[in-house]
């Protein structure tokens, strides 16, 4: 089965333009516009990557992150930042906050797909490392 990605993203320009590039790859996409609309759907399903953009109403994607992060359930699911092209020290904090790689907005259209098969492909790998330490878990 396809690899399920979460978006967390407010504007809908940017959540219809990311689904349907992704939907398109043959990918299984969940939506959420807000921070506690994720952490609703993470109680559900466990995805394979989460999109998570920075600027959320509400909690921001910076603090979701750090609290996935915190929680063993969702610690090892891998989170992309999409960070603005204009702020510069966005893609810093996201990686202080513990994102995982991040993504520049404006989404590069002809790039997206490559980009998360990288980052979907990192994060297998390195789950199959942590099994092979740790074959008990
Ligand atoms: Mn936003």
């Amino acid at each position: 089965m396809m690899p399920q990605i979460l978006v967390v993203e407010d504007n809908p320009v940017n959540m219809k333009l990311v689904c349907e590039l992704l939907e398109f790859e043959g990918y299984r996409m969940v939506q959420a516009t807000d921070a506690e609309e994720a952490i609703g759907i993470l109680q559900q399903c466990t995805p394979d990557l989460i999109l998570m953009d920075i600027a959320l109403p509400g909690m921001d994607g910076l603090t979701l992150t750090r609290r996935l992060k915190a929680d063993k359930r969702t610690a090892q699911v891998p989170v992309v930042a999409l960070t603005a092209f204009a702020m510069k020290g966005d893609s810093q904090k996201a990686i202080a906050a513990g994102c995982d790689g991040y993504i520049t907005k404006p989404i590069n259209t002809r790039e997206l797909p490559a980009e998360i098969a990288v980052f979907l492909g990192r994060a297998m790998a390195c789950a199959k490392g942590k099994t092979d330490e740790d074959p008990g878990n």
